[in-house]
């Protein structure tokens, strides 16, 4: 429900009640008294996700996925440190082709493709660049720390970072490739700690700030952390 919807997240030491923004340049913003727990924040909006559509409409402050930074000249994958250029050409045959060669990605685009086409191709590459660049970073961690997995896998889920199975499959999302490295560490070690505590007990924070000291701090800003994500990527 929530998976598209951008938003900022405002402390107030005059507001009582948590309150909904939207204009133009901000977007929508949630306005919240100092010390309130910001984990609420998902549930209230989907309470009110018609007024929110209905404003966002209105002001149009949802940029459309096309209408920004497309098509992307390059791709920033911050966790990794990496950043490809995209460099665009021409044939005539129907499909796209898609070649790495060191810091350029080539697209090679048939006459009249559609936008999709080219987000389909670029995100079969992003899983890919992510199997090959965030695994090895799941195997170090768990190495380093002791935390012990069955499998790791690359997926695309819609709402979550990652998650971790009690079969021990380490789950991580591809779009983890966007984000800040601290981030992106942050997530995939909440995930291992799981291979310890199943919940999210005071154990489990316990567990997590051994290896990560700045936890609840990630875990605020994995809130924002959609920003980060180029907006053509659905
Ligand atoms: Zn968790």
């Amino acid at each position: 429900m929530l998976e598209n919807l951008q938003y900022n997240i405002r402390e107030s030491a005059r507001a009582r009640n948590v309150t909904l923004k939207v204009n133009r340049s901000d977007g929508l913003v949630v306005v919240v008294p100092r010390h309130f727990d910001q984990d609420l924040v998902p549930e209230i909006l989907v309470s009110r996700r018609a007024w929110i559509d209905q404003q966002l409409e209105r002001f149009d402050a949802r940029p459309g996925k096309f209408d920004v930074d497309w098509p992307p000249k390059c791709i920033d994958l911050r966790s990794v440190g990496e950043r490809v250029d995209v460099v665009y050409g021409s044939h005539a045959r129907p499909s796209v082709k898609l070649k790495q060669d060191g810091r350029d990605l080539l697209l090679t685009l048939p006459s009249g493709v559609c936008n999709e086409h080219i987000v389909t191709v670029l995100t079969r590459w992003l899983k890919e660049s992510a199997r090959r660049k965030l695994v090895p970073i799941a195997e170090s961690l768990s190495l380093a720390y002791g935390f012990e997995y069955a499998r790791v896998v690359i997926r695309a889920q819609k709402t979550r970072w990652g998650s971790y199975s009690s079969r021990g499959t380490l789950s991580l999302n591809y779009k983890l490739l966007f984000l800040p490295e601290p981030l992106a560490t942050h997530v995939i070690l909440h995930e291992l700690v799981h291979s310890v505590h199943m919940d999210h007990s005071d154990k489990f924070w316990e567990a997590l700030e051994v290896v990560d000291p700045a936890a609840r701090l990630h875990d605020q800003q994995l809130l924002e952390a959609w920003k980060y994500l180029p907006a053509w990527l659905d």
